[in-house]
């Protein structure tokens, strides 16, 4: 029976949190209408969910290192590069699936480009730019440095992406410009409190991309390396200690998320406006998580896929609700080991690189929403056009970082690669905190089920594995 006791037993954490989302759908509408809350009221009534973004983000750091620096460098090679095949193929087929969505439902044929409004303020991001901001990431210069990129203040801030400082990555820091200038242009608690939530603070793909080639070096030292393999296993232990520590307070947080968003959104109308591209981008994301990424991981895996999406609940609905999909990592990580029981060497490289790189929703949302501007703008678009439109906008989702509608500002990229003003990234910034969350869901499945496919493709090196480590303990001399 559903509501038996070790039902609710096993699943009390997503239980309770179904429930915060729910009771936070509540509050944040009673108090929407009866609350009268000033700008500075509605900061301190979300300051708890503000406090969970803040525990999520803080464990990021020794999560990622901890998993990708332990990895085991005699199967990690082929495990490796079997998931950055699987990340980059279901993101071409994400991105295919947007653009023949949007080519069939045209949803910004109907209307015009003039009778939306335009919010926000258009980040300034140059094609070549951008994706030699990419590789900069990949190698910091600082290693220290690339553990706290965060800024003190808004101001500041916007002052930095503006050229001065060509080093420090658009990708993290424009989503946080945008999330700002769309929510709230005038008020300046808002800009405080969304530096506060929004900023990642890490340069994720540059800690990976360390930590992958300082876990190898590790692998081959054999015994002189040990010490440093025991280390950063003990503190992966630790910290999943912690991610659970964290999930207690989970629904406290999600609750005053919830209430604390619908308390602040003030344009309803814009979605009226722009309902029939929601509901492209929607539909797509639909498709792609119910039956596209479910078949494949059926004809690979041959066991029940939503079975299989039913155990990553919990992260899921996280994603959707703090739409950052670094921030989910730890939980996304319990529910792929704890309750699908994924083999640890595998989350551990595939879930910190997925979190990075692979965004299916990101990239399926870059197809659609270019087209949809080109639709806007009365522009008829080419083959040539088109497959541009697919190459960049799978640059771009893996450029993305995954914090809060970075999509949207890698978005710039498609734009001005086929000619379009980035400008009008503006038409859709309105509703792009609630795509936002959607793709990040879709994101955060695409991740996990790449756990499972991994896993089944590397059985073998698994096994191999298992024999080799146990010589190890017999004989380690
Ligand atoms: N928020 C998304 C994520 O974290 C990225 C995006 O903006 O598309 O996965």
């Amino acid at each position: 029976g559903l509501f038996c006791p070790s039902f609710v037993r096993k699943n009390w954490l997503l239980l309770s949190t179904v429930a915060a989302v729910l009771a936070g759908i509540g509050i944040g509408v009673l108090v929407r209408e009866y609350g009268n809350l000033s700008n500075l009221d509605k900061v301190y009534f979300a300051f708890p969910g503000e406090l969970l973004m803040r525990m999520l983000k803080l464990i990021i750091l020794p999560l990622i290192i901890s998993s990708v620096a332990a990895l085991d460098s005699n199967i990690s090679g082929k495990i490796g590069l079997r998931a950055v095949v699987y990340y980059f193929c279901t993101t071409v087929v994400a991105v295919i699936l947007g653009i023949i969505l949007v080519v069939t439902i045209k949803p910004g044929v109907t209307q015009r480009a003039s009778d939306i409004d335009r919010v926000g303020s258009t980040p300034e991001v140059n094609t070549v730019d951008a994706l030699l901001d990419l590789l900069r990431n990949m190698f910091p210069e600082n290693l220290v440095q690339a553990c706290f990129q965060q800024y003190k203040t808004k101001r500041e801030k916007v002052k930095a992406t503006s050229a001065v400082d060509k080093n420090s990555s658009i990708f993290r820091e424009e989503p946080t410009t945008i999330a700002m200038t769309a929510n709230a242009p005038e008020n300046k608690t808002q800009e405080y409190k969304i530096v506060g939530m929004y900023s990642n603070g890490i340069n994720a793909l540059g800690l990976i991309v360390f930590c992958l080639v300082f876990g190898v070096v590790i692998g081959k030292m054999e015994e002189k390396g040990q010490v440093l393999l025991d280390f950063f296993n003990a503190l992966n232990e630790a910290t999943m200690r912690i991610v659970q520590i964290i999930m207690w307070y989970m629904p406290i947080g999600i609750l005053f998320l919830v209430a604390g968003k619908i308390i602040e959104v003030e344009d309803w109308e814009i979605f009226r406006k722009l309902g029939l591209y929601m509901a492209t981008v929607l539909s797509g994301l639909a498709i792609h998580s119910i039956i596209v990424l479910p078949l494949i991981y059926l004809v690979i895996v041959r066991k029940n896929p939503f079975r299989f999406a039913m155990g990553m609940a919990q992260a899921l609905l996280t994603a959707l609700m703090i739409s950052s999909s670094s921030a989910t990592l730890p939980v996304t990580f319990r529910c792929a080991e704890e309750k699908n029981l994924i083999d640890k060497r595998i989350t551990r490289f595939v879930l910190p690189v997925g979190a990075t790189i692979n965004m299916d929703g990101t990239a399926l949302y870059e197809a659609v929403a270019a087209i949809f501007i080109a639709q806007l703008n009365d522009l008829e678009l080419d083959i040539g056009q088109i497959v541009t439109i697919s190459v960049t906008a799978t640059a771009a989702s893996i450029g993305a970082a995954g914090v809060p509608q970075a999509g949207l500002v890698t978005m710039v990229i498609v734009l001005s690669a086929i000619g379009l003003p980035a400008d009008d990234v503006t038409l859709i910034i309105a509703v792009d905190w609630l795509l936002d969350r959607f793709r990040t869901m879709v994101n955060v499945l695409g991740d996990a089920f790449g756990t499972g496919v991994v896993e089944k493709l590397s059985k073998k090196e698994l096994e191999q594995m298992d024999v080799t480590s146990e010589v190890n303990i017999v004989n380690p001399f």
